[in-house]
């Protein structure tokens, strides 16, 4: 065996764990023929970390994912703990992890399957060709800014009668926004040179700082188209004209918003996987939740989570060959004619929808 790397494995909830189980054996595949060695440290995050410890992240699971070369994330959450707003909140798993490894960037890129061009709602000619990069900043801004929730306010409830009272802050700092714009732009010159920035200029005086920070930062990439967008015009043009856009940078609830939008244009949220970078170890996902509605039938799509195998390949583990490997993989199952429930149509036949293992199967299999 040559190299060792050793990865923080987090299931989570809901389909969570299906898809993860599919991610693994993709990995050992991968181990096997690029004779690396993967040594997986599975840690409680999210709904299944709160019923173990009271916490969503407990403090074992941030210290396993500080000492590990990368994260693999697949989702949490679920009816179980949303019921009881006092309840200890399943997200705060998310928010946490992310704060405690300083990933200060989401990196979600969206492109089309040929294959799958049938599987956007949108129109075939609108979206063939689209290859979209979003970055989104991930953690600033409105979901961690200062907030409460307060109840019986005077004066909050109808007619004057006691009521509840909530706030959220969007808040960034300067360095904040210049460090992922300033990724954005880099990310940009490997690609196809031009960013668009997003923003609510017009309405917020954190975008008009937003603004004002990355022109300064456009002028030092002469070579990089620059463009501004209101994220109001943003969500349309998205589904207008998808081909204009290489790189968006985006705030963290634009990108949020944004990023699920995007995701319709290659059909499914069960194809996207994400990279969140900061200074240290890096967190892999998929765009997708713990889809409670279909966790534990087998019929989840494991693919997002198999390309956030790819991204962690390619960007923490710096296995480009092994990470090509998997993008073919995928792309040799689809052009097969091969499809999870979610991106098969009336056309697809019974016998080429396969369930989340099986799935994981054929794409090991083409390894
Ligand atoms: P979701 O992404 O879980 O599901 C949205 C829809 O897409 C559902 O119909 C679901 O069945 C489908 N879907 C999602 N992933 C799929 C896959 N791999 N294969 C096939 N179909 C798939 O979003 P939601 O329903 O809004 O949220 C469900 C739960 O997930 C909530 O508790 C939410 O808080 C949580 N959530 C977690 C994350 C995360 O862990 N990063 C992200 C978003 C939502």
């Amino acid at each position: 065996m040559g190299e060792r790397f050793n990865i923080c494995v987090l299931p989570g909830d809901g389909i969570g764990p299906e898809v993860m189980a599919e991610a693994k054996k993709v990995l050992a595949r991968i181990g096997e023929r690029f004779g690396v060695a993967f040594g997986c440290t599975e840690a409680l995050i999210g709904g299944a970390a709160i019923d173990a410890t009271g916490q969503a992240l407990p403090a074992e699971t941030l210290e396993a994912a500080r000492a590990a070369d990368a994260v693999l994330l697949a989702a949490v959450g679920g009816p179980k703990w949303e019921a009881d707003p006092r309840a200890p909140r399943v997200e705060e798993g998310l928010f946490g992890i992310r704060k405690g490894l300083g990933l200060f960037a989401n990196l979600r890129p969206v492109s089309t399957y040929d294959p799958l061009i049938d599987a956007s709602p949108l129109k075939p000619e609108l979206v063939r060709g689209a290859d979209v990069m979003i970055v989104r900043e991930l953690t600033g801004g409105l979901y961690f800014g200062k907030r409460d929730r307060l109840y019986d306010v005077p004066g909050a409830g109808p007619d004057g009668t006691p009521g509840q009272y909530a706030y959220d802050t969007m808040e960034y700092s300067e360095y904040e926004v210049e460090r992922i714009v300033r990724m954005a732009f880099e990310i940009a010159r490997g690609r196809r040179k031009r960013v668009h920035s997003i923003d609510k200029a017009n309405a917020l005086g954190v975008s008009r700082m937003w603004r004002e920070v990355t022109r300064g930062i456009a002028a030092e990439y002469p070579d990089v188209e620059y463009r501004e967008l209101l994220v109001d015009n943003a969500a349309m043009q998205l589904m207008l004209d998808p081909l204009q856009f290489d790189v968006i940078v985006s705030e963290n609830t634009f990108g949020d918003i944004l990023s699920d939008e995007a995701a319709v244009l290659c059909g499914s949220l069960g194809m996207l996987a994400s990279a969140s970078m900061g200074a240290g170890t890096a967190l892999y996902e998929p765009v997708h939740g713990s889809a409670p509605d279909i966790a534990g039938r087998g019929i989840a799509n494991p693919i997002a989570q198999i390309l956030s195998v790819e991204m962690m390949l390619r960007y923490s583990c710096k296995m480009q060959e092994a990470a090509d490997a998997i993008a073919q993989a995928v792309a040799r199952v689809l052009d097969e004619g091969y499809r999870t429930a979610d991106l098969a149509d009336a056309a697809t036949p019974a016998d080429m929808i396969l369930g989340t293992a099986a799935m994981g199967d054929k794409i090991t299999e083409y390894l």
